[in-house]
């Protein structure tokens, strides 16, 4: 895959839309974990589903505006892209925090 149409600064940009919205998820409400929060009750599959991603709307990563951008639980940043056409699969998701 390619990961080429990201911003060199695709990392700060989701780290502030994250902060700007609490850590929600936009479709779900689910607060999820803040880099280095490891809650010993949580086993590594579950923190991985209160992981925060970043989601572009128009599916264009090279398009930063914020109005394209919305902060995703894993869960449904899947569903989101799971009703694309033209496949990304789960496995390259976890890629796209
Ligand atoms: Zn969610
Ligand atoms: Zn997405």
């Amino acid at each position: 895959m390619s990961t080429s149409r990201y911003p060199q600064n695709w990392k700060e940009i989701a780290t502030s839309i994250k902060e700007s919205f609490d850590w929600r998820c936009t479709r779900c409400n689910r607060v999820c974990l803040r880099p280095g929060q490891k809650p010993p009750e949580l086993t590594l599959s579950q923190r991985r589903v209160y992981t925060l991603q970043v989601h572009h709307f128009n599916f264009d990563p090279s398009d930063n505006r914020l109005e394209n951008l919305a902060p995703l639980c894993s869960g449904c940043h899947l569903y989101y892209h799971r009703f694309r056409r033209g496949n990304i699969s789960p496995g390259q998701l976890s890629l796209f925090k």
